[in-house]
């Protein structure tokens, strides 16, 4: 199969190129590994609230239904990126999922579980939640209680009894944090001293975040936390978890044992745990374009915006500054933008 230029990906970031392409007339497909409509929307865990959301953009021209806040944020937004869907017309096929990208003299061959797909342009916009990251710490085979990955968080009920050590210092970690020491004792530690903001975020902050994160990916380092330069934000909930000693954090132990975690040196800490509950974050999906060979010495992707510098038929879409809601709306339409100018100008060569 063939379309002029394939999205890879139905998220934020994926709809938002897809709604732009519609716009522009173009030929074009979306192909999601997913079997439903949302994104990584639709995984996030059940106690994850719309109010507890950060901040949902609505995606370019539809707005979000009216919701209770207390709805949980998966059903809420794969609802409403189904009627996206639906109201634009947008072509999504699910579930496809990309296995590799090569490159043909015309542009790029797809292999994917529903067969071959070629396209002259491609955009990218497979986010980060299908990779989550693991750190390496020793032990970590002999620990006998559970881990997990925040992404697999099942809610708090789940831990009653048991203690708990969750390890990051993201948003995800903070939230998962507070509603587990509801029901049960935990200990928190994280690499750095987390960073606290107050107030809401706001448009500068956001802007300032953005900005740093460009740098890095123009410079062709791997992107980085976006709440490593945000912060995290002082709720009313952090507070009162704070009020209650649940944030007193501790750096990261060095190894885990059968029954515990371990901090060596003199004095030594043995806090034995029954879970071990990751909250170390994500790295983006982006392994089907290995075949490519984009990244460089800096160990990231040199980017100009969304445009793969050495490969400027392919864009990154929900990427490093793009990865957030509002990021994923400029980013979609933008790239497509750019795409269409790029293979129009092959094609009149
Ligand atoms: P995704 O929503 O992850 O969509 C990627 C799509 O690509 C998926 O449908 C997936 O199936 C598909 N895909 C992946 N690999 C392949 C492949 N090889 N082949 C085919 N399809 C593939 N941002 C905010 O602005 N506000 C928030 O409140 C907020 N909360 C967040 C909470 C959590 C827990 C996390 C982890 C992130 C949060 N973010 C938030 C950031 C958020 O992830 C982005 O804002 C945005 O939703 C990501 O959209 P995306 O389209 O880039 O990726």
């Amino acid at each position: 199969m063939h379309a002029d230029v394939v999205v890879i990906g139905a998220g934020q970031a994926g709809l938002a190129a897809a709604h732009a392409l519609r716009r522009a007339g173009a030929d074009f497909a979306v192909l999601d590994g997913d079997a439903g409509p949302g994104g990584a929307w639709q995984h996030r865990w059940p106690s994850l609230r719309l109010d507890a959301a950060h901040r949902i953009h609505p995606l370019p021209g539809l707005p979000l239904p009216d919701a209770d806040p207390s709805a949980p944020a998966s059903q809420v937004v794969a609802g409403y990126f189904a009627d996206y869907e639906q109201r634009f017309d947008l072509p999504v096929h699910r579930p496809v999922a990309v296995h590799s990208v090569r490159r043909t003299t015309e542009g790029f061959a797809l292999d994917t579980s529903a067969g071959e797909w070629t396209a002259r342009g491609l955009v990218n916009a497979t986010g980060t939640w299908t990779r989550p990251f693991w750190p390496a710490y020793p032990g970590r085979e002999l620990f006998g209680g559970r881990q997990l990955h925040a992404a697999d968080y099942p809610g708090a009920e789940e831990f009653r009894g048991r203690h708990v050590v969750v390890v990051g210092g993201g948003t995800s970690a903070v939230q998962q944090l507070i509603e587990i020491s509801a029901v049960t004792g935990t200990t928190w530690v994280t690499r750095r001293e987390p960073v606290w903001r107050t107030g809401t975020f706001d448009e500068d902050a956001g802007r300032a975040a953005v900005a740093l994160v460009d740098e890095r990916v123009r410079a062709g380092l791997p992107p980085g936390s976006v709440v490593g330069v945000t912060g995290l934000v002082e709720t009313d909930a952090v507070r009162a978890a704070r009020a209650r000693g649940v944030l007193d954090r501790l750096p990261v132990f060095d190894r885990l044992t059968a029954d515990g975690v371990v901090w060596d040196g003199d004095p030594g800490r043995f806090v034995p745990a029954d879970v071990v509950l990751w909250a170390t974050g994500f790295r983006p999906a982006l392994e089907h374009l290995a075949p490519l060979h984009l990244r460089g010495a800096g160990g990231g992707i040199v980017m100009d915006g969304t445009r793969v510098v050495a490969e400027p038929r392919l864009h990154l879409v929900g990427y490093g500054p793009s990865a957030s809601t509002i990021g994923a709306n400029r980013a979609g339409p933008s790239a497509v933008r750019q795409l269409l100018r790029t293979l129009t100008t092959a094609t009149a060569a």
